[in-house]
């Protein structure tokens, strides 16, 4: 009966899919690819301006590969899980150098880049190339899972099922069906079933519970870290940013520096925040001037949770800071051109703070 799956589900895409900007005919396969990162992790709705902004700054996969990678994360800026866009930036520069710019055609071919998985990999050769691949995403495993009512089924069972599921010659329609039905209809909570097309066939349906599938995972503790940041201004009106290590989390983007803060007994509440400045203080010492702490005040925190992580950044402002010899990976720049530079989300929002103060004025944000 998978004829009837397949064919109920793509004459429900002919009437109900979603117009998407990676979607314009004809397909360009670096839209497709583009998207598809970007859509990793990430909302349809938070993609479009990023992806439509992107294509604006490097049109073609070629402006891509000369880009430096600074440019690169600028662009990502905001979006989080920056390996995505560092690894679709060596991809473009393997495809541009060693390819005559013509990105694969075969999942294997994709999957031999930097960044393309077997999801990934599927679903550019499917939509992009017409290929007989399938998919398997969140959506995805969602749909099959209540389909087939399998609580539990493992990766392994459900691309299975995804590949059984493929019509020939239309894998490509039918992988942005599944993508559609699993965002629109099919959803993790309350699904509408009575306006599915696959309702006469769905077991989780008939079993009456189609949230419940697949079974809900166990949650882990996330822990969480303190941080102490410092914003150093000099007599010239710098900040003192520094970018971390290329490679890792958060790889090559700007920050105010911190440090973590072990033993922090409480959540400090402003104004007792002497264990804080303290804190500043020694990192200060480390970066720019031992007898500086003077000028410290402790302006407020910002929170910014991680896929495993949470962390709370403790903000510590220093005016008139001597500017000392510091490593090549610090560097002082003007409040206008800390902008241009690729920041984490929770430094946009130090900065947000930042501005709030009209420059560390007694109005402070402490939420
Ligand atoms: S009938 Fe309900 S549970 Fe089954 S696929 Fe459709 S929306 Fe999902």
């Amino acid at each position: 009966m998978i004829s009837n799956i397949q064919n109920a589900l793509l004459a429900w895409f002919a009437k109900h899919k979603r117009h998407l900007p990676w979607r314009r005919e004809p397909r360009d396969p670096y839209h497709v690819w583009l998207a598809e990162i970007m859509l990793q992790q990430t909302q349809v709705a938070t993609v479009i301006p990023y992806f439509e902004r992107w294509l604006t700054h490097f049109p073609s996969l070629a402006h891509l590969a000369q880009a430096s990678q600074d440019d690169v994360l600028k662009r990502w800026e905001g979006l989080g899980y920056y390996s995505r866009a560092r690894n679709l930036h060596k991809a473009a520069q393997m495809v541009q150098n060693e390819q005559a710019g013509q990105i694969p055609n075969t999942v294997a071919g994709l999957l031999a880049l930097p960044g393309i998985g077997r999801y990934t990999a599927g679903a550019i050769a499917s939509l992009a190339f017409g290929q007989d691949a399938a998919i398997l995403d969140g959506n995805v495993k969602r749909v099959v899972s209540r389909l087939y009512a399998l609580p539990a089924a493992s990766d392994d069972e459900l691309w299975q099922h995804s590949e059984s599921l493929l019509p020939a010659g239309r894998a490509g329609e039918f992988n942005e069906a599944l993508m559609d039905l699993g965002a629109t209809i099919c959803t993790p909570r309350a699904p509408t079933c009575a306006g599915c097309p696959l309702k006469p066939h769905c077991i989780a349906y008939t079993k009456g519970a189609p949230e419940a599938y697949p079974a809900p995972k166990v949650k882990k503790a996330i822990p969480h870290k303190n941080l102490v940041t410092l914003l150093c201004r000099n007599q010239n009106a710098q900040f003192l940013m520094r970018q971390r290590p290329r490679q890792g989390l958060l790889g090559g983007l700007w920050e105010f520096p911190s440090e973590e803060i072990f033993d922090l007994p409480q959540p400090p509440r402003l104004p007792s925040d002497a264990p804080i400045l303290a804190l500043a203080a020694g990192l200060m010492g480390q970066l720019v001037s031992e007898n500086a702490s003077a000028n410290l005040r402790y302006i407020g925190l910002v929170k910014h949770a991680f896929t495993h992580f949470r962390i709370t950044r403790h903000v510590v402002f220093a005016d008139q800071v001597q500017p000392t010899l510091h490593p090549e990976n610090y560097r002082w720049v003007s409040a206008d051109d800390i902008t241009k530079l690729a920041l984490t989300k929770s430094d946009l929002r130090i900065l947000e703070l930042l501005n709030s103060m009209s420059v560390v004025s007694s109005q402070i944000d402490r939420s």
